[in-house]
């Protein structure tokens, strides 16, 4: 019994002091010890250890504070390597990072509507191409993942494109690669990623509004990923905003995704092309079945009148929907993501005063409502961030 709280106590420190070094390098010894409150022997065992592990070395000396200058000891991301995989999109996509997040290399593998069993041998081919890439130890692999995810026991409950139920994914890639393994929600994980990798690094409480075909949200409240009771946090495409709106896929109407989604825009300006041919020419393609989000996106950069009004309806009902998180969590910082987040750039602030008008002014007064910088690569970093948090506790 006491040697195992003299192990608790021992990785307790470890922590302590990587953390230490990730946050605040270069940072000397004594410093370590002043900011962890560990005695200095303490501090100086850690740090010997984390050096034969590769996790930091001494990078030159500070300026003297009276006596000889103190060593200075930087952090080594290139120490392991973490494997980050988006399953959310229409192709599987993943990326080496070194400790840090920088993306060392990436793979996509394409995907057209598969079986679950496909979908299954095409994330270890995409995960076995990345391996060829290792430069150093890999410390596990983080899943990003459309669906119904249950993060603790690592089962995908449910995952409709990927024809996925009751998949233990985790537990097959741990039998498989012999490395831990972390799943989440993808739009959880794109949260995590802002978190640890994004502007908003070390914000204790974030929401990140994920805009793609779908749409949903991701939560982190006091530093932590909330998942929810049911692993479903975060869900809030599915939330009626728009009374007598269009059919959603779920089921129900007007849900938020059918109003402010990629797929809502489409359906949109296909039905609008039908009625007016002319706008063909203004898209530059030739039947209404042609248009993509990419000819939508160069109106939108053109100031076309028609994509203003459509994108001023999607940025009134999602501003009821922010004005509710903010109500109910008073999160300051909610950051816009996705494939679709580029095309509200010119109404952020709109966004941001509707919020204000509808709810209490103390909460929404320093509501701020940004775009996110990540890009496309926000769930393959996010996913390996998983990793960094669950096996190092840095982030
Ligand atoms: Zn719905």
């Amino acid at each position: 019994m006491k040697k195992a709280t003299q192990l608790q106590i021992k990785e307790h420190n470890r922590t302590l002091v990587l953390r230490t070094i990730y946050n605040s390098e270069p940072v000397s010894r004594s410093a370590i010890a002043k900011r962890t409150l560990l005695t200095k022997t303490t501090v100086s065992e850690v740090v010997a250890d984390l050096i034969e592990e590769g996790f930091t070395n001494e990078i030159g000396h500070g300026p003297s504070s009276g006596g000889p200058r103190p060593v200075l000891l930087g952090f080594r991301p290139e120490a392991r390597t973490l494997l980050g995989v988006d399953l959310a999109n229409d192709e599987f996509r993943g990326s080496l990072m070194d400790l840090r997040g920088k993306i060392l290399a990436s793979e996509a593998i394409p995907i057209n509507n598969p079986d679950g069993d496909t979908a299954l041998e095409k994330v270890y081919a995409l995960i076995d191409k990345l391996k060829t890439h290792e430069s150093s130890p890999l410390l596990g692999i983080g899943i990003g993942s459309p669906g119904l995810i249950n993060a603790s026991e690592g089962i995908v409950r449910n995952a409709v494109n990927l024809d996925w139920t009751d998949l233990p994914l985790v537990q097959l890639l741990e039998q498989r690669y012999q490395i831990p393994v972390y799943i989440a929600n993808d739009t959880q994980v794109a949260a995590m990623a802002e978190y640890s990798f994004g502007d908003h690094v070390n914000i204790e409480n974030l929401a990140v509004i994920k805009i793609g075909i779908g749409l949903s949200g991701g939560f982190i409240i006091n530093g932590k990923l909330f998942h929810g009771d049911g692993h479903g946090a975060g869900e809030i495409g599915h939330i009626v905003v728009a009374e007598n709106g269009p059919r959603c896929r779920c089921g129900n109407a007007g849900c938020l995704e059918t109003v402010v989604s990629s797929q809502a825009l489409l359906n949109h300006f296909t039905a609008y092309a039908d009625r007016h041919p002319e706008y063909l020419e203004i898209l530059h393609v030739k039947q209404a079945g042609d248009i993509r989000i990419r000819h939508l996106y160069q109106a939108c950069l053109n100031d076309d009148p028609v994509i203003a009004d459509f994108m001023k309806n999607a940025s009134h009902y999602l501003s009821i929907s922010i004005s509710h998180l903010v109500g109910i969590l008073n999160i300051e910082t909610v950051v816009l993501a996705g494939m679709l987040s580029k095309f509200f750039a010119p109404y952020l602030e709109d966004i941001a005063e509707e919020v204000r008008q509808r709810s209490l002014s103390a909460l929404s007064s320093k509501t701020r409502i940004v775009l996110s910088t990540l890009g496309e690569d926000i769930v393959t970093r996010g996913a390996g961030s998983l990793v960094l948090k669950n096996e190092l506790e840095l982030v």
